[in-house]
């Protein structure tokens, strides 16, 4: 019928479980919203691994649209920032987790929460970045703020071969930093090198918890999608005034350490978060990752999939075991 689109619902179907069903559902029954966006491409984050294996308490009604990402066209608009045509990106609000979200045809969304595409960014390249792209290019951001320039020393990047870890890398290698790749996988080093990591470190090596409060001086900054005993080990190795730029916990959301790096090497730790981040800051970061971002370095971090292979991939993004970024086709 006209006005009725595809979509990967979720549904609770008791015991702590849930289920996912590619459906077709009306359009009157999106939630309500300003603008409505005719969704070209979505993506996997580790976020959406969680909500489509119903963990982490993210998602409190179902049925359930997931996808807190999406690319796509203005259809319709009743907001004086957007016209029907415009192309526009999503990331975070809790969009995918409170809100329905981009694996449908259609999403329908407030305006304030939309990003206008910067010019020569396709909405495959758009959800290639996705929000693991945004949140390395805000961690990056961050470290430079805090003082991080390229002759500083090396850079370490962790849980490097998945989302944010490939686009972290990708782009600290285009901005003349020297690049240490943590992963736990050494078959995919070649790949690593070919963002631009000119040192592959085994994971493990920071794995375990540190057994004195200061190691040798290692890294000017790192950017950490890993946490756990992983950060400890990394704020133990910074150098002196160097920055560590918390992004995730795909090892663990502990954090066992001591003041003393903070005390002796004046070191920092800067959160990050991309879910609220403020506009103004989005449309920077999105501006300069369509600058910046090397695109064959994109194109090389991307496996293209539909929505029906979604349930499998988002077993494997938990179990660390995606390479890179996925990007969904939400009409294949
Ligand atoms: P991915 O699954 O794509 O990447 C995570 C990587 O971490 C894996 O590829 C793997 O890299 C490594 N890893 C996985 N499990 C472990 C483990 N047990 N111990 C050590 N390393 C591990 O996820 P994303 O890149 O999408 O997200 C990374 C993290 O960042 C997640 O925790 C996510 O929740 C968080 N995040 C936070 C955001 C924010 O706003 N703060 C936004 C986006 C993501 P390798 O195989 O190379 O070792």
């Amino acid at each position: 019928m006209a006005g009725d689109l595809r979509a990967l619902v979720l549904h609770d179907v008791g015991g702590g479980k849930v289920e996912a069903r590619i459906e077709t559902i009306a359009e009157s029954a999106l939630p309500a919203g300003d603008v409505t966006v005719a969704v070209e491409h979505s993506t996997l984050n580790y976020k959406d691994g969680l909500v489509l294996q119903g963990q982490g308490r993210l998602v409190r009604q179902y049925p359930h649209v997931p996808g807190i990402d999406f690319a796509g066209t203005v259809e319709r608009s009743d907001s004086p920032a957007f016209a029907p045509g415009d192309k526009v990106v999503l990331t975070g609000w809790r969009v995918g987790e409170l809100h329905w979200g981009g694996y449908a045809q259609k999403a329908r969304v407030k305006s304030d929460w939309l990003v206008k595409l910067p010019d020569g960014l396709s909405t495959v390249h758009a959800m290639a970045i996705g929000t693991a792209g945004l949140t390395a290019m805000l961690a990056v951001r961050a470290l430079e703020r805090h003082g991080l320039e390229p002759s500083g020393g090396e850079v370490l990047v962790t849980g490097a071969a998945g989302g944010v870890g490939s686009v972290a890398i990708a782009i600290l290698g285009k901005w003349g930093y020297q690049v240490a790749a943590s992963t736990g996988r050494p078959e995919q080093g070649d790949y690593l090198r070919g963002l631009g990591a000119s040192t592959i470190v085994d994971r493990a090596s920071l794995a375990a918890q540190p057994t004195r409060p200061l190691d040798a001086e290692r890294w000017a900054g790192a950017v950490d999608a890993v946490g756990g005993t992983t950060l400890a080990t990394v704020l133990s190795q910074l150098r002196y005034r160097g920055a560590a730029a918390s992004v995730g916990l795909a090892g663990g959301t502990d954090l066992h350490t001591t003041v003393i790096p903070f005390l002796l090497r004046g070191v920092s730790l800067l959160g990050i978060d991309s879910v609220m981040a403020p506009k103004a800051e989005r449309e920077d970061a999105w501006h300069r990752l369509a600058l910046d971002l090397p695109l064959d370095k994109l194109d090389a971090m991307i496996q293209r999939v539909g929505l029906g292979d979604l349930p499998d991939l988002a077993r494997r993004i938990l179990k660390g075991d995606v390479r890179g970024r996925v990007v969904v086709d939400v009409n294949a």
